[in-house]
């Protein structure tokens, strides 16, 4: 591999990060701004895992050795710097998992289905703004000048300090009140209040419905569709259907036995007209 490209794994990801942190340094309530400074903290983080198993083996930043034009994919970087035959490197579950949805947030954001609030976006760049610094640090021998410079790093350290201030106020306001609280389907924090139907972190709302079996609470996004099990009839463009007596969603715990009895309803109804048949048959003879 030629010098050049070296040199452009390590120093595109640094200024990746640079721009990423002025973004983040902006410090409003503007989406936009924690966009491209999500965008631009989870290219830097790639090309430092590309850097560190650069410095394994040039070979390792491909994804086969019979491909030399396709660099690896996030995923296979993270389990080749975990692996211990080549990066031999410590990454929790919790991070990887972390890192993962990191990736994913950023394919959504280049996409039309983004609706994360900023304060879901903020949290996350807050965890892998964290991540890179140890990074940095720890597997790619730098100093913190060399990445970002000491007004920038105490000003977003204070953003990520008071996110957690923020979080942390939002757990004590749960403590002092005997509430169901769920985990948030958007921030992943445990400050979801089901009476509220609302996170009192990210405040994010949610609907909360009876599942019509058990009657237990759901988030009505985690209802099942189960009307592919009912019996469906198109007679001159008439739809009808047999239900037998359920409703068309259920919650997860419930999907398995409500598709029994939909079988063994099924089922007996089956035995039912052949016996009938079978009477009919029998009389006319
Ligand atoms: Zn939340
Ligand atoms: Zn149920």
């Amino acid at each position: 591999m030629s010098k050049t490209h070296r040199l452009d794994l390590l120093n595109n990801s640094i200024s990746y990060f640079k721009e990423a942190v002025s973004y983040a340094q902006q410090d409003t309530a503007e989406t936009n701004q924690w966009k491209f400074a999500i965008l631009h903290v989870v290219q830097a983080m790639e090309l430092a895992f590309k850097e560190r198993l650069r410095r394994v083996h040039p070979v390792f930043i491909y994804e086969s050795v019979d491909k030399p034009d396709k660099t690896v994919s996030l995923r296979a970087a993270i389990t080749r710097l975990r692996n211990p035959m080549i990066g031999n490197l410590t990454i929790s579950d919790a991070d990887k998992t972390k890192i993962e949805k990191a990736f994913d947030l950023r394919s959504e954001l280049t996409h039309f289905e983004f609706n994360h609030s900023h304060e879901h976006i903020e949290l996350k760049f807050a965890e892998i703004f964290s991540f890179m610094i140890f990074f940095y640090r720890s597997q790619l021998d730098l100093q913190t000048a060399d990445f970002i410079d000491e007004g920038q790093h105490n000003s977003v350290i204070q953003l990520v300090k008071t996110r957690q201030e923020l979080l942390e106020r939002a757990k004590e306001h749960i403590a002092g009140r005997d509430e169901i609280i769920w985990i948030c389907p958007e921030c992943s924090e445990n400050t979801f209040i089901v009476s509220e139907q609302q996170c009192c972190f990210c405040h994010r709302k949610e609907e909360i419905v009876d599942c019509p079996t058990c009657g237990t609470e759901n988030f009505e996004h985690d209802l099942i569709d189960i009307s592919d099990a009912f019996d469906w009839a198109v007679d001159e463009g008439r739809v009808s259907v047999q239900n037998f007596g359920m409703e068309e969603v259920c919650c997860p715990d419930c999907v398995a036995e409500t598709r029994g009895k939909i079988e063994d309803i099924r089922r007996s109804q089956y035995d039912e007209d052949m016996a009938m048949e079978e009477y009919y048959y029998r009389k006319g003879k």
